[in-house]
């Protein structure tokens, strides 16, 4: 067995002991998870610097939300109503096609809410055209799943797309959703598993003046080499620099992502220049705060203050 396959393997199992078996069973608000979760991110830190063989990407689809959800870290209660251009989205799947020869691990269609583009179920027609093999899902609140026409069910059926609800405390029909999910041969699950728990937010600080050191947030990073998202010709090497621009028009703040911190898809030759950029610090993470982050925060709606992110 490939020895970087070896390794990504050990490490993602070490890590899915450690959550399914451990961290579950402790209060999300206690000082003991805070203090688990760190040792797992340093475990996770591990896998993260090694270089992928195929990757996960996701396309947010839309950036604003149906649900405002305080902390979120994709600042969806702060973005404009934006949704993400089509033709740019089929020519950066046409590239990553050619670039992986159509070998893809997985794409998910996530936001804000995926299902507010309108063009959505195209955009499942391209994912499936140009990665036939690929598993492909979206993650989704919820709350419009059963407003949506015949039609989008029958694509996700045609296409093999996946449903993943995040487990959000609001009063969703899931027996019906299960129900309409089996009719259409749909699979369906909760994001995390079948038996996790109702969400509760964590809070990922930034530190505005940029004065954390580089190596360590990149370092105890969760989201490295992990959430890895394609928007507008670009891959973004997690969610936070994807997403940056909502908080920084909301909030008036420039906190700055340089061309260090995300990679020009037309630029790239080579599949490789990818994994190892996604294995290189940014420049930007001297905004994150990692050791600040906050755990079990009881969902809510946002009053979109500035202190749910910093
Ligand atoms: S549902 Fe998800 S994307 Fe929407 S506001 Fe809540 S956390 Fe953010
Ligand atoms: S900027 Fe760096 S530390 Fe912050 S979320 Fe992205 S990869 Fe992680």
């Amino acid at each position: 067995m490939n020895q970087n396959i070896r390794d990504r393997n050990y490490y993602s199992n070490v890590l899915r002991f450690f959550r399914d078996n451990i961290v579950k069973i402790i209060p999300e608000k206690s000082l003991l998870f805070k203090w688990l979760c760190l040792i797992g991110f340093k475990i996770a830190a591990k896998k993260k610097h090694i270089l992928r063989t195929s990757m996960k990407i996701d396309i947010p689809a839309v950036e604003h939300c149906n649900l405002s959800c305080k902390c979120c870290t994709a600042f969806g209660p702060l973005a404009q109503k934006s949704f993400i251009d089509v033709e740019s989205y089929k020519r950066d799947m046409e590239k990553l096609a050619l670039l992986t020869n159509s070998q893809l691990e997985s794409v998910c269609f996530t936001g804000g809410e995926p299902l507010l583009h309108p063009r959505l179920l195209e955009m499942f027609d391209i994912a499936r055209s140009c990665f036939p093999n690929t598993e492909l899902s979206f993650m989704t609140n919820g709350v419009l799943l059963l407003k949506m026409e015949k039609e989008f069910w029958d694509n996700c059926g045609k296409n093999n797309i996946c449903i993943g609800l995040s487990r959000y405390p609001i009063k969703l029909d899931i027996d019906k959703i299960k129900e309409i999910a089996e009719e259409y041969k749909i699979r369906f699950d909760y994001v995390g598993g079948a038996s996790t728990p109702i969400k509760a937010m964590w809070k990922y600080p930034l530190d505005i003046e940029g004065k954390q050191p580089l190596s360590r947030s990149f370092n105890i990073c969760n989201q490295v080499n992990s959430c890895i998202r394609m928007k507008d010709g670009k891959i973004y090497p997690c969610n936070t620099i994807a997403c940056i621009e909502h908080f920084n028009r909301y909030f008036g703040k420039n906190l700055e992502v340089t061309e260090q911190d995300v990679i020009e898809i037309k630029k790239v030759n080579n599949i490789s220049e990818i994994y190892e950029f996604l294995i290189k610090p940014k420049s930007f993470c001297k905004y994150c705060n990692r050791k600040g982050i906050q755990f079990g925060i009881e969902w809510g709606i946002s009053k979109k203050d500035i202190s749910e992110w910093v």
